[in-house]
């Protein structure tokens, strides 16, 4: 199938009357990019971007209206929380309408153990409500927790802060159900539980345009920032394992990030860090802080920083916006030829495999690695920067991880399949043709329905046919 789109922006408006609608270009442009100039790949393929319109409805019934007249006047519609994705997830590739979700942004009710919120807010704000209401927090939240929304997380996230305690999004329970609106003539409200989430959750909006969120809750704490220096990447790499296997010690977030990365780049912390030091990043639970300590000690890791005992945090960051991809956002501030790559470590030799690529590849890719439960396994999952030169020599890293057992999950690709597993999700697939019958969400980011012969064993680039062109 090759697809263009063609449609009369002007005849949907004309629909649209009483609804926030934004048309100036300029502003126009801004809500049609997010964070994809990560990638210096992204940015080349997708600078260009821009939707036509902006729609901001104020409720559901807003959301459904503008479905409807999109569909019928066959106008792309692609779905926006925060706008921080990195892979360009929320970019309108072929225009069309950007459906803003900014304003549905209420917590709706709190309860024990969960609680149901309009798919634009912002989880720091959902924390802040369900803390105040009953001492609860979300489980897991992506470093960009200050300005993501839940919505956004759950269609186009993975995990981050609190997966080494409670997994990824992917893990059943993580999310107990989504409502959605479907892309049709008449669009229906569906309810999703179980097993059923996972036709929305990381569709990247392609799906249907969720409307509601319930999530469950955990226990909240005062976690306390904490940064432990090694004088070597390895050594920091086996403490961060170690920590996250040690059963009785309640911590939310471990990373391990090699020198000369923290002492360079981390320039609010830079007092904190020597030179030389790599460096592991965390959050503890005020009750485990003694045998924290304790084990810190008899694991011969060196307490750099404790937000607890700081004399003054003023201009000082929360550890997890050293963490996650944050990480590769404070290193591309000073160094704007940074990028990243996403691997994963298995266990039981992970370790193993670490030293092999710091072995094969040193400080052109210097060692990021978030601990994390993964099947049930502390596993750690490589977000390793790159000092990009070449996109070929890009691609000969990632061979490199992959001829030595470490898959990489490519952030330099737009798609779905690509970023991901590499093979057709048949259950999101399916889906679509139910929910999205003229393919109007999000074109272009699910390969498997834009062309279904592709080959992902060819090791081609899928190029979308209907990606604006460029100038
Ligand atoms: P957006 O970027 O607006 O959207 C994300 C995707 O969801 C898009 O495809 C969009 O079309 C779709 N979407 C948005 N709302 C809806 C809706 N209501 N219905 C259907 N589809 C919708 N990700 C992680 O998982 N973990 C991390 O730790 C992490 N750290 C990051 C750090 C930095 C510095 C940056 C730049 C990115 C990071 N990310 C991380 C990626 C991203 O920030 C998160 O996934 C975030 O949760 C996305 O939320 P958002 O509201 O910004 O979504």
């Amino acid at each position: 199938m090759t697809r263009t789109f063609t449609f009369d922006i002007h005849a949907l408006r004309a629909d649209l009357g009483g609804i926030e609608i934004e048309d100036n270009p300029a502003l126009v442009k801004q809500k049609s990019r997010d964070f994809f100039w990560y990638s210096p790949v992204l940015k080349g393929q997708l600078d260009h971007i821009t939707a036509d319109l902006v729609a901001t409805p104020k409720n559901e019934a807003e959301v459904i209206r503008i479905l409807k007249a999109a569909y019928a006047h066959d106008v792309p519609v692609t779905p926006r929380g925060g706008g921080t994705g990195n892979y360009g997830q929320a970019m309108p590739l072929s225009g069309g309408l950007i459906l803003n979700l900014a304003e549905l942004n209420k917590v709706k009710s709190i309860h024990p153990g969960r609680v149901i919120c309009e798919p634009g807010a912002i989880m720091a704000q959902i924390d802040k409500e369900t803390r105040a209401h009953s001492g609860q927090e979300l489980r897991l939240h992506p470093s960009t927790y200050a300005t993501a929304s839940i919505g956004g997380f759950v269609a186009g996230g993975s995990g981050g802060v609190g997966s080494i305690r409670w997994g990824g999004l992917r893990d059943i329970g993580n999310v107990l159900r989504l409502r959605v609106v479907t892309m049709e003539a008449e669009p229906r409200i569906l309810e999703l539980t179980g097993w059923e989430l996972h036709k929305v959750m990381h569709a990247y909006g392609t799906n249907g345009i969720i409307t509601e969120v319930e999530m469950p809750l955990t226990a909240a704490y005062d976690w306390v920032d904490v940064l432990v220096g090694f004088d070597d990447f390895l050594a920091a790499a086996r403490y961060g394992d170690a920590l996250g296997n040690a059963d009785g010690l309640l911590l939310k977030e471990i990373a391990v990030v090699a020198a000369p990365v923290p002492h360079t780049y981390f320039l609010r912390h830079q007092k904190f860090i020597r030179e030389g030091q790599s460096v592991a990043i965390l959050m503890v639970a005020p009750h485990s802080l003694d045998a924290f300590e304790a084990f810190t000690q008899r694991e011969k890791g060196e307490i750099l920083f404790r937000s607890d005992k700081a004399a003054d945090l003023k201009g000082i960051p929360p550890a997890y916006e050293l963490a996650w991809n944050h990480t590769t956002l404070r290193a591309l501030r000073v160094d704007p030829a940074i990028t990243y790559l996403q691997t994963m470590f298995a266990p039981p030799t992970h370790i193993e495999k670490i030293e092999t690529m710091t072995r094969l590849l040193g400080d052109e890719v210097p060692g990021h690695l978030e601990f994390v439960r993964f099947d049930g396994k502390i596993t750690a999952m490589g977000l390793s920067l790159v000092r990009y030169t070449t996109e070929a020599r890009l691609d000969e890293i990632v061979r490199l991880h992959e001829d030595n057992g470490c898959p990489i999950f490519n952030p330099h690709r737009y798609t779905l399949e690509e970023g991901g597993m590499k093979q057709t999700d048949e259950i999101q697939l399916a889906f679509k043709h139910e929910a999205d019958p003229k393919g109007l969400l999000n074109p272009g980011k699910m390969i498997a329905f834009e062309d279904p012969s592709f080959d992902f064993h060819a090791k081609k680039t899928f190029l979308f046919p209907g990606l604006q062109r460029a100038g």
